[in-house]
């Protein structure tokens, strides 16, 4: 089996089977005064300490929640409320459903938001909440996240960021970002699935009205007792990630040389000419349907996804190659993500696959433009 689907869940690092196995022994609520319950409190209070390090925050703004999508969802109905909330294009379905109705960001063929019209946008009306994620979960396209949040200080307005495939792929430092919140899932990072965190800026992060109320615990910012083993996995996964970050242009390199095969051969790469992050292509064959590609490669033992892998089941184009005007693309491209362990054995066994799958299905002779931008 090839593993190359980093962006629906990372591998689970060593550090964090380790952090996770560790807290499963611990016995005790974190809230509970007695002995266990301070023991299960300080490890809780350990992992919060190293996610803020890795991060660039306070501990004291670090709210602890199950994942991405209620990181999202909390911080649009804490800071969107009664604002205008602004989306980019391209945002996950985790911000898109907790802000129906919200207006649109338009993004260029390469997937990178428009600032002159979020200016434009900003300077039309009211106090807005904007929402930009950091990197695109299916083409790995960067936002120029430092330039929209001046403009957004300047306007008045609080940019969220969603920070899922950014978090241990690039240096994040959420105190110079300017950001008013981030949300990080861990099992993006190599963490267990349960557990992420909402950043939340210094000025805001001690009094906003909570999605999950129950019994105070995160200092009234969260209810509910927090999964503690999935939080010291992702805390270790974090600080992992972020160590490894020197290990990007070796995955970049192998990701790059994927692509170069690829692409001679008839593929295109979504994205391409943006900044993106190091571990993601989105690879569109003209003509041959994402979920075709996903299942073929699957069935020849290499694991990819169309779209975004919380929609993958569904046979729909990608909103994202959509706000791109990718046309038919937006049917015809999956995404390959390689893990924090990626080799080249794995790009080799994917373009072994992939061209025995494109002989198949791609016409030869029907050469794709090589990139789409
Ligand atoms: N945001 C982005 C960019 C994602 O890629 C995902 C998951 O695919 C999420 C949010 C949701 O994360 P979680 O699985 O932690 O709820």
């Amino acid at each position: 089996m090839t593993y190359l689907d980093a962006n629906a869940t990372e591998k689970l690092r060593p550090e964090a089977r380790e952090a996770l196995l560790a807290a499963l022994a611990v016995t005790g609520n974190p809230s509970s005064v007695h002995a266990a319950g301070r023991a299960a409190h300080r490890l809780l209070e350990d992992s919060r300490e190293t996610i803020a390090v890795a991060f660039g925050a306070r501990a004291a703004d670090v709210v602890l929640l199950s994942g991405a999508t209620e990181a999202d969802a909390q911080a649009i109905a804490a800071l969107g409320t009664g604002r205008r909330v602004i989306l980019g294009a391209t945002e996950h379905d985790a911000v898109r459903a907790a802000a129906p109705g919200a207006e649109i960001l338009p993004v260029d063929r390469r997937g990178v938001a428009d600032l002159d019209a979020l200016a434009r946008m900003l300077a039309e009306g009211g106090p807005a909440l904007v929402c930009l994620m950091a990197a695109n979960n299916e083409t790995g396209t960067l936002q120029p996240i430092a330039a929209a949040a001046e403009i957004c200080r300047a306007a008045g307005a609080w940019l969220h960021v969603d920070a899922v495939q950014a978090a241990g792929r690039l240096p994040l430092d959420f105190a110079a970002l300017g950001a008013t919140s981030m949300a990080l899932s861990g099992h993006k990072l190599g963490g267990p699935a349960g557990a992420g965190a909402l950043l939340v800026a210094p000025a805001l992060s001690a009094g906003f009205r909570p999605l999950v109320a129950g019994g105070g615990q995160e200092r009234g910012r969260r209810g509910g007792t927090p999964p503690l083993p999935a939080i010291a996995g992702f805390a270790a996964a974090a600080r992992a990630a972020v160590a490894g970050l020197t290990d990007m242009p070796r995955i970049a390199a192998l990701r790059d040389a994927l692509e170069a095969e690829a692409t001679a051969a008839g593929a295109m790469v979504m994205g391409a000419g943006a900044p993106r992050i190091a571990n993601t292509t989105c690879l569109a064959l003209p003509g041959v349907a994402a979920q075709t590609q996903v299942i073929a490669l699957d069935l020849a033992g290499v694991q990819v996804s169309a779209g975004a892998a919380c929609s993958s089941g569904k046979v729909a184009e990608s909103h994202v190659l959509r706000a791109m005007d990718a046309g038919p693309l937006a049917g015809e491209a999956i995404r390959v993500s390689l893990c924090w362990d990626a080799t080249e054995a794995d790009v080799a066994a994917f373009l072994r696959a992939w061209h025995d799958m494109a002989g198949r299905l791609y016409p030869s002779g029907k050469q794709g433009k090589a990139s789409f931008s």
